[in-house]
């Protein structure tokens, strides 16, 4: 899982530094800031939830190749 941002749409809401807040830190005046932008599996759902219910659809999950399957380019 790697998160990402897109700082054009995020108005600081904060709902996904309720949601998560390891992995994200909202300050009182501007944009989300991603604290840990791969976190490990124990954060999923909550990062999950913070994408859903973040009202301007402003995170994002890239899944990476999944590097424990070992395989190499
Ligand atoms: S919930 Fe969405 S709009 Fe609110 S701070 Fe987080 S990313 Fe930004």
């Amino acid at each position: 899982m790697r998160i990402e941002v897109d700082a054009d749409l995020c108005q600081g809401h904060g709902v996904c530094q309720d949601e998560a807040p390891t992995v994200f830190t909202v300050p009182k005046r501007g944009t989300v800031e991603i604290v840990d932008p791969s976190p490990g599996a124990d954060e999923h759902a909550a990062v999950r939830a913070a994408i859903r219910y973040c009202p301007t659809r402003a995170l994002s999950i890239t899944d990476e190749p999944d590097s424990s399957k070992g395989t190499h380019r």
